[in-house]
């Protein structure tokens, strides 16, 4: 069938098994080609593959244990978040790391080893993770964590699905009062104002992400709309909200039911689109469901089919703190490139983990939606090139043009990860459209 990632963006034609249990996945496992998929949420095509097979894994997506008391769960790797949320939510439970969509699974989770909102505070997905169960190459599945091989646990996090097929996986969740958090909006009036205001709110708030105008430049580069937030308890809800503390929220109100034409993506949409957007930021109420805080695009069902037949892109990079004046560089290029950037967030990520492929490092992030078009591989070209001159890198997760030039420069302990891929999987069965595209196998 024809396949693609989140960014519908490149579609390939993939041969696609879905095994409902362990034994049918590891039977499926072809030797010229394998790769796991999850929900598909990637933007780009670590979850493709054309000679070979794709393994999706949400069949396997059995709740195996819970400690009430500590919040340790084990699951298998095709759970999603959505239903752990619709599990555990109702008795104050919440994952410790999400993403901005709540439609992924464990195992991707893991395998892009995903950063949420408060990064600086928690860490990224792989922080709460004890360890798992891997299906290898060689058809031996091994136990691994921090103790048992910590070398395949660290090639593994963030390792793109390249060493083995997650099967089962020990993490921890978040006691918690309510499923509601505080937050509050901060406009700010340029980029300065923008990285200032997230330092000085830090320490103070786990949860903090901004919102800027892609189409302000010179002395406006950076206005935008900082959010800061924390956990609501009890105590912090107003009175209607205290009788249903835990509440869960439902399916999509709405979805877009076909790919809309792309007359819909023009510079007068674009103004629309963020001027409704900067409202809606600024206009944030007090206190918000964990819905509308971590997941607002998950209202809209397929919203990326609003990008048309094309597909589109997310170019995310993550520079270090030091480096605030190639940040702005990187901006200007993107609002100066002539393309359409769509939506977007900066964030900063804190201290890097042990993870040898594992993106988030202490640093400005920011990730900018880009229609496919004409020019737009040698605009993300040029904005690789300066973000390797920064010391920064591309996230893999979100990518689907970088270069195999770029991975040694962004991924410095990629050597330590070839490693242990040779040392698992010598005859590269593992692989992707993405691990062929940047040399990775
Ligand atoms: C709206 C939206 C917002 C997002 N926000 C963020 C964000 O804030 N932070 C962030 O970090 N990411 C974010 N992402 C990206 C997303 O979280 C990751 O791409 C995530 O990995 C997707 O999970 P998935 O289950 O869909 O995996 P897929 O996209 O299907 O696969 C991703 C990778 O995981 C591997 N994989 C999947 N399952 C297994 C398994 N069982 N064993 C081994 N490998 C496996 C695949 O081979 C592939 O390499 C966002 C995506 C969307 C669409």
């Amino acid at each position: 069938m024809r396949l693609a990632g989140w960014g519908n963006y490149p579609r390939l034609e993939c041969r696609v098994a879905a095994p409902d249990d362990v034994r049918k996945l590891a039977a499926a496992i072809d030797p010229a080609g394998t790769i796991a998929r999850g929900l598909g949420r990637s933007y780009g095509d670590p979850a493709l593959l054309e000679r070979g097979v794709v393994l999706e894994t949400t069949g396997l997506d059995r709740i195996l244990a819970f400690d009430d008391a500590t919040g340790r769960l084990t699951c298998e790797a095709g759970l999603s978040l959505a239903a752990i949320l619709e599990t555990f939510a109702p008795r104050g439970w919440l994952p410790r790391v999400t993403p901005g969509t709540k439609y992924v699974t464990v195992g991707g989770c893991i395998a892009n080893d995903v950063h949420g909102k408060a990064h600086h505070a928690d860490g990224s997905f792989s922080a709460h993770v004890e360890g798992f169960e891997l299906l290898l190459a060689s058809g031996e599945t091994v136990w691994v964590d921090r103790e048992h091989d910590p070398a395949l646990f660290w090639a593994s996090v963030g390792g793109m699905g390249l060493t083995g097929i997650l099967l089962r996986v020990t993490m921890r969740l978040r006691r918690v009062e309510t499923t509601y958090f505080r937050q509050k909006a901060i406009v700010v009036r340029d980029l300065d104002a923008l990285l200032a205001g997230i330092l000085e709110h830090d320490a103070s708030h786990p949860y903090s992400v901004a919102w800027i105008d892609p189409l302000a430049t010179g002395t406006s580069l950076g206005r935008g709309v900082l959010t800061v937030g924390d956990h609501a308890t009890l105590d912090d809800l107003p009175p209607k909200l205290r009788a249903a503390p835990l509440r869960v929220s439902g399916r999509p109100a709405v979805s877009v039911p076909f790919e809309l034409p792309e007359l819909a993506l023009n510079p007068l949409t674009l103004r629309m689109l963020n001027a409704a957007i900067g409202r809606v930021q600024a206009g944030a109420a007090p206190v918000v469901h964990y819905e509308g805080f971590f997941y607002p695009l998950d209202k809209i069902g397929q919203w990326n089919r609003g990008y048309g037949a094309r597909g589109f892109t997310q170019y995310q990079f993550v520079v270090p703190l030091g480096e605030a004046a190639r940040l702005r560089g990187l901006l200007e290029m993107i609002a100066k490139g002539g393309q359409l950037p769509f939506l977007n967030v900066l964030k900063k990520l804190g201290p890097q983990g042990p993870g040898h492929l594992s993106f988030p490092f202490e640093g400005w992030t920011f990730a900018i939606d880009f229609p496919i078009a004409p020019g737009l591989a040698e605009l993300l070209r040029a904005l690789d090139r300066a973000v390797i001159e920064a010391g920064g890198r591309v996230y893999l997760g979100k990518d689907a043009f970088l270069g195999p030039e770029s991975m040694a420069p962004m991924y410095p302990r990629l050597g330590e990860w070839r490693e242990i891929k040779a040392r698992v999987d010598p005859k590269g069965v593992f692989r992707s459209a993405l691990s062929d595209r940047v040399g990775l196998t």
